[in-house]
């Protein structure tokens, strides 16, 4: 089968041919990769800048963000049949028995960073044509998400940083009501989104959603396929080439929320000093190396003190976040048809894979297929698994 992967040792990235994986634990299943996302982790990894081959491999089979189909399912598997779609998770438990957070299957808390990540680090990701893993890293997908099923992983990112802030923002003042739905738990409450990227963008579609009046804040000007889209979900696209984070702060009055995706220092850190009172600030983007800049820490601590405030980080994520995810997707398809229409900006095969990765990223969200990879193979939807039946 084909797979994309990057060779450090040669500088390379490229399509391989590999072995077809095989069940080799009864609890496992089968996967036929359908659709795989691409994002800047992708492009930090064949940019040699990040990622790690498994143990023993001089390479590494790239692609973390995925939708599949499972095609075959080994002798224990409870919740899986052939057919089903599914969104496989990324990060997979260290193994340190004193590790409560891998121990109770929250991976993504990992006390010893010895986890790998499938795609990322120490792991083969879903950049192939088929792939194998156990059933508990699976989440099934609604067969009408299909189109856009992929997004799942990315949105888990705004999936889990808004399951933490709910339950400060709600337990913190005593006038917000604990009970309050999570569609409404961010109403009369602004937001403010750092950069216009996916990860931007489905956070604030997040927000959008559970009722948060949002801003949208980045470098790009109109006319830009990501500023339309935050017209179309009713958030408010404010430019840094035409307004200082002080204008910003002008316009929306106290910041309740600040959501970062951007992996910039310096932009986070400007906008950290127009956090309100009572604000949550949330960090999601991961920096690589970048100019040192000045600040005044004596004044960050002021403020967090005096105006109560929260600065947290997040790294994506736990069961619950992945269903989140699905839910929340199935409702930007019902509110928001037309905008859910132009998130995936196209589908390329796995020979296209490392220019996309590598070039300026056009429309929202590139994906890698198979399906288009050669003449269709025969058996329709349901075709056996590329075992053939073998399981052990
Ligand atoms: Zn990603
Ligand atoms: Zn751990």
């Amino acid at each position: 089968m084909k797979a994309v992967a990057v060779l450090p040792g040669s500088h390379e990235v490229k399509v391989i041919e590999q072995e077809v994986p095989r069940l080799c634990e009864p609890d496992q299943v089968t996967m036929r990769m359908l659709d795989i996302g691409i994002c800047g982790t992708d492009k930090e990894i064949c940019s040699f800048e990040y990622g790690t081959p498994p143990p023993g491999d001089d390479h590494l089979v790239i692609g973390h963000e995925s939708l599949a189909e499972i095609v075959q399912v080994g002798p224990a598997v409870e919740h899986f049949q052939p057919g089903d779609l599914v969104v496989p998770s990324v990060r997979r438990p260290c193994p340190h028995p004193g590790c409560l957070s891998c121990r109770s299957e929250h991976q993504d808390y990992c006390y010893t960073g010895d986890f790998s990540e499938r795609g990322i680090k120490e792991a083969h990701g879903y950049m192939a044509e088929y792939a194998v893993d156990h059933e508990r890293y699976m989440n099934l997908v609604p067969a009408d998400l299909r189109e856009i099923a992929v997004l799942a992983e990315p949105l888990t990112i705004a999936e889990k940083a808004l399951a933490q802030i709910f339950w400060m923002m709600q337990n913190r003042p005593p006038w917000l009501d604990p009970q309050t739905p999570r569609q409404e738990s961010g109403r009369g409450l602004s937001a403010l989104v750092l950069g216009i990227g996916p990860v931007g963008l489905l956070g604030a579609m997040t927000l959008a959603t559970a009722g948060f009046t949002t801003y949208v804040y980045s470098r790009e000007l109109p006319p830009n396929p990501r500023i339309d889209l935050v017209a179309g979900i009713g958030a408010t696209y404010v430019s840094s080439q035409s307004a200082a984070f002080g204008d910003l702060a002008a316009q929306i009055g106290n910041i309740d929320l600040v959501y970062e995706a951007v992996g910039h220092s310096h932009f986070a850190l400007q906008a950290l000093q127009v956090l309100g009172t009572n604000g949550i600030f949330v960090l999601t983007g991961v920096p690589g190396l970048q100019a040192f800049i000045e600040a005044d820490p004596a004044r960050l601590m002021r403020d967090m003190v005096l105006k109560n405030q929260v600065l947290l980080g997040t790294v994506n994520a736990g069961p619950e976040d992945f269903a989140a995810s699905l839910r929340d997707l199935d409702s930007f398809r019902q509110r928001w048809p037309a905008v859910v229409s132009t998130l995936i900006a196209g589908r390329y095969p796995a020979e296209q894979a490392a220019e996309l990765i590598l070039g300026r990223p056009t429309g929202i969200k590139s994906v890698i297929t198979f399906e288009l990879a050669g003449p269709r193979r025969s058996g329709g939807r349901h075709r056996p698994g590329p075992a053939g039946g073998r399981r052990r």
